[in-house]
């Protein structure tokens, strides 16, 4: 019996761009052209990990079946694949209010992060990660602030204190990364 099945995935760049997943007899295709042809993070997302935030809303019984399909195939990421979409909140459909509670929303309507004390990786670099991930980057914290990134959470800055006074969760820059992609801050 042929099988033909796909279903469209948002881009994560382009605004309003899918792509179009395919599975054709044994093989999945993303007409996005992936990594090395064979595999994407789009075929991951959605095929591997169920996600379906970034599946066209009424391709996503679609999804469901290509994945059922594709499961009886072997199928799995090439050895040097490296995920990517993790961090990619939006794409995800984790918008900010489902993640968070509405008040650590700023007034973009993404959650608020801060960062105090000197970094071991150039500042503008963390923001640029931050805002790609689905957050905004303020200098300073207000009370909208959803996490206060520190160096050192223990130290005595002006962030630092109006953090503890105002309930900011204060998280080590090593915890960071998690708490980025993740969308959640571990209760510690
Ligand atoms: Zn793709």
């Amino acid at each position: 019996m042929a099988i033909d099945l796909h279903f469209e995935c948002a881009s994560m760049s382009i605004e309003g761009h899918f792509y179009r997943i395919a599975l054709d007899s044994a093989e999945v295709r993303c007409d996005c052209g992936g990594y090395s042809l064979r595999w994407c993070s789009h075929i991951e997302a959605t095929l591997v990990y169920g996600e379906r935030g970034m599946v066209r809303p009424e391709h996503r019984e679609r999804a469901d079946a290509v994945m059922a399909a594709a499961a009886k195939f072997s199928f799995a990421a090439p050895p040097e694949w490296k995920a990517a979409w993790r961090k990619l909140l939006r794409w995800r459909g984790l918008t900010p209010s489902r993640v968070f509670h509405p008040s650590t929303v700023g007034e973009s309507g993404r959650p608020v992060v801060c960062f105090t004390g000197a970094m071991p990786r150039p500042r503008k670099e963390l923001a640029a990660e931050a805002e790609n991930a689905g957050w905004e980057v303020i200098d300073g914290p207000h009370r909208l602030t959803a996490v206060l990134v520190a160096m050192d959470p223990n130290g005595k800055s002006g962030k630092l204190q109006f953090a503890r006074r105002h309930g900011i969760p204060i998280v080590p820059l090593d915890l960071w990364q998690a708490v980025m992609s993740d969308g959640e801050i571990q209760a510690s």
